[in-house]
């Protein structure tokens, strides 16, 4: 479970973001995708949306299988592990995904789990 949000980690440290956010979906021990969160090609968007979050850049670009788990990581600029919840809207969209289970970093030290499964 942790070397996957090392790898999402990773990923997040490759973000151009202000918040830089990685994530990786993994199913039964594979790696399914990495990414990042990425600017939105647009002046035009509020702020608050001018970003593509790394679930949501996931999501994208794949359906993910049932039971899959979502990793997600998010580095400050000294490099450390901070809270990486998934925000509202991404929430919303993996709620509609196969994703089973989101693993999200806290701090250095902890990490949450969040268990979507649950009918
Ligand atoms: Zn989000």
């Amino acid at each position: 479970m942790v070397s996957y949000l090392n790898l999402a980690a990773k990923e997040a440290r490759r973000s151009h973001c202000r918040f830089r956010v990685g994530a990786v979906l993994a199913k039964g021990g594979r790696v399914l995708l990495s990414g990042r969160n990425k600017f939105r090609n647009s002046s035009t968007l509020d702020y608050r949306i001018g970003t593509f979050h790394a679930e949501e850049v996931l999501l994208r670009r794949v359906r993910p299988p049932d039971r899959s788990i979502m990793y997600v990581a998010r580095v400050n600029v000294q490099g450390d592990l901070v809270m990486s919840r998934p925000c509202d809207r991404c929430m919303e969209g993996l709620l509609k995904s196969g994703v089973a289970r989101v693993v999200y970093t806290i701090n250095n030290d902890r990490f949450g789990v969040l268990d979507l499964s649950t009918p």
